[in-house]
C-alpha cells in the first residue's frame, strides 16, 4: 500500500490570508535555507533523497514522477525563480540533472533527473524557520523497484489535467497574396531550459536578443512577424509549432546557437527537416534540442497520431522543397553579405521543431556559441544586422519565387 502514497496530488490549500493584495508578488527561492541531501553513504546506488526549498511565501504545488529517464516534476503556482540557479543549490551533485524555471503562465516547474526509479514518502509545506511569511517545501523521496515506480504517464493522468496536446488546425491555404507574408520566428530555448552556456552566456538570452532585431528588420521591410518566445520562458518544442500554424504562418525560421558538437566546423548552417539525417553531430544536436522537452516533462513521441501519418507525408512532399528552395535563397544572400558559413551551408536533420508537415520550415545555426569566432559574430552588432538584413532579402526573393511557382503548379 506504500506506493498509493506516491500517488497522492500534493495540492495544498493555502493558508487563508488578510490580506490577498499583499500576495501580489511572486514567490521566490532562497537558495541559503534550500538544499537537497541524501542519506546514507552507499554512493553507488540510489538513496533516499531530501529536497528542501525555502520560498519567500507558500504556494500551490504538485509532484510527480516521469519515466525515461526518470524525473521528479514539482510544479509552483508561482516561483519566480529567474535570479536564482538551479546548479547553485546545495548537494546539486546528487542528481544527475536538475532544472528550474517558468513553465507557462502561472506556473514555475522544478525537474530533477533521479538515478533510478523513486517513491514520494512525504511533502509538507510549513511556515519557515525565522517567520517573516516564508514557507519550507519539504520533498522526501525514497527508491522503489521499477515495478513501484509510478509516473503520470501510466497512473497521474487521470488525476490532473496534462496540458492539452497541440490542437490541429486545418491546413492553412497557400498565401494568396492578398495580405503580409508571415513569418514565425523561433528563438530556441528558454525557461528552465537555457541552451548552451558560455560561462555567463546562455544561448536562450543571446537568441532572444537576436530575434529581436531580426523581428524589427522584418517588420520594417513589410512582414508579419509571429514569435513563438518573447520572453525567457519554456515553450515545448510542439507547442512552437503550433503557435505557427494556428497564425498561419507562411515561414517558420528556428533560430539556435548550441554547443559546437564533437567533428563538427563551426560557422553559421542551416537545417531542413530530413528524417534520414545520418550524421553524428547533427543526432548529437537534435538530441541536445529535445532534451529539454524531454525534462520538461512532455513526451513527443505519439503527438503525430493527431495529423494522420498519410496527411503529413503528402503535404511534405510539398512543403519540403519549399523549405530548400527558402534556405538556398539564405545562403546566397548571407554569402553576398560576407557572413561565414559552415562548408556545407544547408544540411538535414531530424530536429522535432521542423516536423511541421505544412509549413516550410528551417531551423538556423547562427554559429557556435562554444566556438570563439562564433561568439564574437554572435556579439558583433554589425555581424547579426547585416544576418539580419541578408535574411530579410532572403525571404523576400524566395516568397516572389514561392509564389510563381504555386501559380504555375496551378495551371
Ligand atoms: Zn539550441
Amino acid at each position: 500500500m506504500r506506493w498509493l502514497f506516491a500517488l497522492l496530488l500534493v495540492w495544498l490549500a493555502l493558508p487563508a490570508l488578510a490580506d490577498d493584495g499583499a500576495r501580489s508578488a511572486l514567490a521566490t527561492v532562497d537558495l541559503a535555507g534550500s538544499s537537497l541531501t541524501a542519506e546514507g553513504r552507499d554512493r553507488g546506488r540510489p538513496r533516499p533523497m531530501e529536497l528542501r526549498l525555502t520560498i519567500s511565501q507558500p504556494v500551490p504545488y504538485r509532484v510527480y514522477f516521469l519515466d525515461g529517464p526518470p524525473r521528479l516534476v514539482v510544479d509552483f503556482r508561482e516561483i519566480d525563480f529567474s535570479g536564482t540557479r538551479a546548479g547553485d543549490l546545495p548537494g546539486r551533485e546528487l542528481v544527475p540533472a536538475l532544472r528550474w524555471g517558468r513553465f507557462r503562465s502561472g506556473w514555475s516547474r522544478l525537474v530533477m533527473e533521479l538515478p533510478g526509479p523513486y517513491a514520494l514518502r512525504t511533502a509538507v509545506q510549513r511556515p519557515a524557520e525565522g517567520g517573516a511569511g516564508g514557507a519550507l517545501v519539504k520533498l522526501r523521496i525514497e527508491p522503489v523497484d521499477a515495478t513501484e515506480f509510478v509516473t503520470r504517464g501510466n497512473a497521474l493522468s487521470a488525476l490532473w489535467d496534462l496540458p492539452k496536446p497541440a490542437e490541429v488546425t486545418p491546413l492553412p491555404p497557400r498565401r494568396t497574396g492578398r495580405r503580409p507574408l508571415r513569418v514565425a520566428i523561433d528563438p530556441g530555448h528558454g525557461g528552465h531550459d537555457p541552451g548552451a552556456q558560455v560561462g555567463a552566456i546562455y544561448e536562450a538570452a543571446v537568441l532572444l536578443g537576436f530575434a529581436r532585431e531580426l523581428t524589427e528588420i522584418l517588420t520594417r521591410a513589410g512582414f508579419e512577424v509571429v514569435a513563438t518566445r518573447k520572453d525567457d520562458s519554456f515553450i515545448p518544442l510542439e507547442r512552437r509549432m503550433t503557435i505557427a500554424r494556428t497564425a498561419q504562418a507562411d515561414l517558420f525560421i528556428s533560430l539556435h546557437a548550441d554547443a559546437l558538437p564533437a567533428g563538427e566546423a563551426a560557422g553559421l548552417s542551416i537545417y531542413v527537416w530530413n528524417p534520414q539525417a545520418d550524421d553524428r553531430a547533427t543526432r548529437e544536436l537534435a538530441t541536445r534540442h529535445d532534451r529539454a522537452d524531454l525534462l520538461a516533462g512532455l513526451d513527443l513521441s505519439g503527438t503525430d497520431d493527431q495529423i494522420a501519418d498519410v496527411l503529413m507525408d503528402l503535404a511534405r512532399t510539398e512543403t519540403h522543397p519549399r523549405s530548400q528552395a527558402f534556405a538556398k535563397f539564405a545562403v546566397s544572400e548571407l554569402n553576398r553579405a560576407g557572413i561565414g558559413m559552415h562548408s556545407r551551408p544547408v544540411r538535414g536533420a531530424a530536429f522535432s521543431v521542423l516536423k511541421s508537415p505544412d509549413i516550410p520550415s528551417v531551423l538556423i545555426e547562427l554559429g557556435f556559441l562554444t566556438d570563439a569566432g562564433d561568439r564574437a559574430n554572435l556579439f558583433d552588432p554589425d555581424w547579426r544586422a547585416r544576418t539580419a538584413q541578408a535574411l530579410a532579402r532572403a525571404i523576400s526573393l524566395w516568397a516572389q519565387d514561392d509564389a510563381a511557382r504555386a501559380a504555375l503548379s496551378r495551371r
